[in-house]
C-alpha cells in the first residue's frame, strides 16, 4: 500500500465532512398513514404495538386428531389405543367440543384446539392416514404411540404477545413486514412522507432522448439516471427536464421547483467554473451556495446550498460523476428524509485481482465482484473515464479506495458497495 503525502489536497473537503455538513440540512419528513397495499419500501414513523396475541388462539399445526395425552400413555404399535372420534373440527369456527376419557376429535390445520385436548396426533401417525377432501368423520382412530402434551399445538401468543412492540420507528417495510402487519390486524401504518425531488439537467448540448442527434448535441443521460435513483431510494420526482445555459431559463426552472414545494432540488452540470455555468450564479442571487471541492474521484465539484430555502444539490455533469455523487451524498439525504436511521452504504470486503492506482483522493472505481473459490474478488470494468457510462453499466459494485492511498497491489482487501440488481 502506497500512501500519498497527507496534505496532498489541502484545499479539498473530506467526503465524510462534506456529507456530515450536507446531512445537517435534512431531517425526517412528516408522518402519513399509508394502507398496507402501498406501504412496501416506506419507513415507519412510530413503533408498532401488537393489539392481539398471534396466533390469537391455540390451534392445530397439523391435520390429525385432538387427544388427551393421558388417554394414550400406554399406546404401542403392538397394542394401539382406540379412541372414539366424537367431533370434527374444521378451521374457521369456534369450538364447542368437550373431550371425555377415551375420546378424540378430528381436527384440521389452523382449527381451534379444544381446551379439553392437550395434543394433536397427525393423521400420518394413526390408522386413518387418508385426507381426501370430504372424507367422512371416522368413528374411531387407533393411536400407536404416546404423545407429549402440547404436541402439534401452536399456542396463542407464541409468535407475538399482545402489547409487545413488534416493529420500530425507522424500520423499512419489506414484503414480510407488510404481511406481518396484516396478520396483526393493522390495515395502515404511520410512515414518513416521501421526499419530493425536482430534477433538471443543465447544458445547451443536451437534447431529450426522443429527439434525433444534431451536430454538437448529446442525449441527456443524467436526468434519467437521477430520476431512477431517486425513485429507487424512496423519493418522488418532479421532472423539470433540460435547462439551456441561459440565466433566465435556470431561474424559471428553479422557481418552478419552488412553487412545487419540493424537498430537494437536484441538478447536474452547470455548477463548475465554465463561462456558461449559470446555475451557480442564479442560485447565489436567491439563496446561498456552498461550492465544495470534495476530496473524491470522480465527482470532485459538488455544489450544495439552498434556493429560496429549498436544499439544492448540484452534481457534476459527467454521467459517472453524477451517479457516484448521488450515491455518496444524495442517497443518504433521501434516506434521512424517509426516516431511515442507518444512512451509510453497507460495505463488503473484497480482494483486488488487479493492482490499482489513484491520485490520493477518496476514489470510487467501477468493478465486477464475483465469488471465486469461496472468496469475493474484484476486477475493474473497462475505461474508468467519468464520461463513460458503459463501464458503470458493466459494474456490479463500486470499490471505495480511501483517501491518501495512491496504489494497491493485486490481493489487497478493499471495501465494495455492491450495487443492487434492480
Ligand atoms: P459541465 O459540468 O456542464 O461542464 O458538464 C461536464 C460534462 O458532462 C460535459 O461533457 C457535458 O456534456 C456532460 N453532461 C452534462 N450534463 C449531462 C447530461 N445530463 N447527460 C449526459 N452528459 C452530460
Ligand atoms: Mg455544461
Amino acid at each position: 500500500v502506497t500512501r500519498s503525502h497527507n496534505q496532498a489536497f489541502p484545499d479539498l473537503l473530506d467526503v465524510a465532512e462534506a456529507l456530515q455538513r450536507l446531512l445537517g440540512h435534512f431531517a425526517p419528513l412528516g408522518v402519513v398513514e399509508i394502507p398496507l397495499n402501498q406501504i412496501r419500501g416506506r419507513v415507519l414513523a412510530k413503533d408498532i404495538l401488537a393489539r392481539d396475541d398471534l396466533p390469537p388462539f391455540n390451534n392445530s399445526a397439523m391435520d390429525g386428531f385432538a387427544v388427551r395425552t393421558v388417554d394414550v400413555l400406554g399406546a404401542s404399535p403392538e397394542q394401539p389405543i382406540v379412541l372414539n372420534v366424537v367431533a370434527d373440527i374444521p378451521a374457521g369456527l369456534p369450538v364447542e367440543v368437550d373431550l371425555k376419557a377415551g375420546q378424540a376429535a378430528r381436527i384440521m390445520t389452523g382449527a381451534v384446539v379444544p381446551a379439553s385436548a392437550d395434543a394433536v396426533v397427525p393423521v400420518e401417525e394413526t390408522d386413518i392416514n387418508q385426507r381426501q377432501p370430504g372424507l367422512k368423520t371416522p368413528e374411531a382412530v387407533q393411536i400407536s404411540k404416546p404423545v407429549h402434551p402440547g404436541a402439534h399445538i401452536r399456542l396463542a401468543g407464541e409468535d407475538v404477545r399482545k402489547g409487545e412492540v413488534v416493529l420500530w420507528a425507522g424500520q423499512m417495510i419489506r414484503p414480510q413486514e407488510v404481511g406481518f402487519l396484516s396478520a396483526l390486524g393493522i390495515p395502515k401504518a404511520p410512515v414518513h412522507r416521501k421526499p419530493r425531488v425536482a430534477i433538471f439537467s443543465s447544458g445547451d448540448e443536451l437534447i431529450p432522448v426522443e429527439e434525433t442527434l444534431q451536430p454538437g448535441k448529446i442525449h441527456d443521460a443524467n436526468s434519467y439516471t437521477l430520476t431512477a435513483l431517486v425513485e429507487h431510494f424512496g423519493g418522488e420526482v418532479i421532472n423539470l427536464e433540460i435547462v439551456p445555459d441561459v440565466p433566465e431559463a435556470v431561474r424559471e426552472c428553479l422557481d418552478r421547483a419552488y412553487s412545487e414545494k419540493v424537498d430537494l432540488i437536484l441538478s447536474s452540470a452547470g455548477v463548475s467554473v465554465g463561462a456558461l455555468d449559470f446555475v451557480r450564479g442564479v442560485i447565489e442571487q436567491d439563496g446561498q451556495l456552498d461550492f465544495w471541492r470534495v476530496n473524491m474521484r470522480p465527482g470532485k465539484p459538488l455544489a450544495f446550498g439552498d434556493y429560496r430555502k429549498i436544499p439544492f444539490v448540484g452534481l457534476p455533469g459527467n454521467p459517472v460523476s453524477a451517479y457516484v455523487g448521488f450515491m455518496v451524498f444524495v442517497r443518504p439525504a433521501l434516506l434521512k428524509m424517509c426516516g431511515r436511521r442507518e444512512l451509510s452504504y453497507p460495505a463488503t470486503r473484497v480482494e483486488l485481482r488487479e493492482s490499482i492506482t489513484s491520485d490520493g483522493r477518496e476514489t470510487y472505481l467501477r468493478s465486477i465482484v464475483t465469488k471465486q473459490e469461496g472468496i469475493l474478488v474484484a476486477r475493474l470494468t473497462g475505461h474508468q473515464g467519468s464520461g463513460n457510462l458503459r463501464s458503470l453499466v458493466q459494474a456490479n459494485a463500486l470499490l471505495m479506495i480511501p483517501s491518501g492511498v495512491v496504489s494497491l497491489p493485486s490481493g489487497a482487501q478493499v471495501d465494495a458497495w455492491m450495487l443492487s440488481s434492480d
